[in-house]
């Protein structure tokens, strides 16, 4: 069926096909990161899409504009208003209607601030907010609301956090998440990993990111080289939701940390009209394993204000994966889990 799909394609005439947007060529991911699309009105009429889309997307924003990469954009279909990877993205009127038990700190993790953007919630575990920009913003980001500005910028702010971790000797890992820590510069990261490194009790440095699946190019020598050289075990988390995100250049970026020998996992939100089909899931999963991406976990929406119109009832997440568990190799079936405020670890749902 589907190679029928692409022949009809190819049998129409060129200007009647609605071809995806080009990726552009950067020097640099952070050329990238700078160009990202930040206008609903140049977003849509670069997809083909309809004016008034865009009239309600500028309405509907808030405090958390649009901002779409242009390597990722060039993954959406153009013409396609329902397209699961535009819908992550571009803001909706549903945003703005307000959803009874949608918070703004929906996993309460005010409470679980030690230091000035250090979160202590599990043991041995520390998670660092590490920059509060991203490359994209996500409609549904559990953290859409945080208060970034609250945090410092730059490695060399991270004093407290770090004297913090320096003095409990109970954490073995220490998580960089943020916003995307990867949107920080590889010099600002590299220093950060040094001071960690210099923690002996410190063990293994994770990296919570979805940079390289929106600029591939993220993935440079450098980063390389702070991730596996500072004497800590390092991994990465990248968060794929869709198996249309995973292009070549993904594939090819997420290859050679694998390559460098970094442990890659992958954590996604089930989200409604985007992932929560079988179909969908499955070829998402299978594509990881065939990268050499380990599913990790798959989450249940947190219950963030604007975003209650991607909720999928758990029942159905938790059939999606029985279903996921007869179709594919044990390692491709994520845990599907749930944060709550307060608890002592994710609660698994499946
Ligand atoms: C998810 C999370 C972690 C990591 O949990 P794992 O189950 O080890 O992946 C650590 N700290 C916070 C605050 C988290 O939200
Ligand atoms: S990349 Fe992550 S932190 Fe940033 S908006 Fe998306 S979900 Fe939120």
């Amino acid at each position: 069926m589907v190679r029928c799909a692409i022949m009809a394609i190819l049998a129409f005439p060129e200007e009647e096909v609605s071809r995806p947007l080009a990726a552009p060529q950067y020097a640099h991911w952070q050329a990238a990161l700078a160009d990202a699309v930040r206008d609903p009105v140049e977003l849509c009429r670069l997809l083909g899409l309809d004016a008034p889309l865009a009239a309600a997307a500028k309405g509907a924003a808030g405090r958390f504009p649009l901002l779409v990469p242009r390597p990722y954009l060039a993954r959406i279909r153009p013409g396609d208003p329902e397209d699961p990877l535009l819908l992550q993205v571009l803001p909706r009127v549903a945003e703005r209607i307000e959803a009874p038990g949608y918070l703004t700190d929906p996993l309460g993790e005010a409470e679980a601030l030690v230091a000035p953007g250090l979160l202590a919630k599990y043991r041995g575990r520390s998670l660092i907010v590490a920059a509060g920009a991203c490359a994209v913003h996500c409609r549904f980001c559990f953290r859409r609301h945080f208060p970034y500005n609250s945090s410092p910028d730059s490695a060399a702010d991270w004093g407290p956090a770090l004297r913090q971790i320096a003095g409990d000797a109970s954490t073995r890992e220490v998580i960089l998440s943020g916003g995307d820590p990867l949107a920080m510069p590889d010099a600002s990261l590299a220093r950060l990993a040094r001071r960690l490194g210099d923690v002996p009790h410190l063990r293994r440095l994770r990296v919570h990111t979805r940079l390289p699946v929106m600029i591939p190019q993220r993935v440079t020598d450098e980063l390389l080289g702070w991730l596996c050289g500072g004497g800590l075990s390092a991994r990465v988390v990248v968060h794929v939701n869709h198996p249309a995100e995973i292009d070549p250049s993904v594939a090819g970026a997420l290859g050679r940390l694998v390559d460098a020998g970094i442990p890659v996992l992958q954590q996604a939100v089930l989200l409604r009209g985007v992932n929560d089909r079988i179909e969908i899931l499955a070829e998402l999963y299978e594509r990881l394993i065939d990268i050499r991406v380990a599913p990790y976990y798959l989450h249940q929406l947190d219950p963030v204000a604007g975003a209650a119109h991607f909720e999928v009832a758990q029942s159905t997440g938790v059939r999606l994966i029985r279903q996921l568990r007869t179709r594919l190799p044990g390692y491709a079936v994520p845990r599907y889990v749930r944060e709550t405020p307060g608890g002592l670890s994710k609660e698994v749902l499946a």
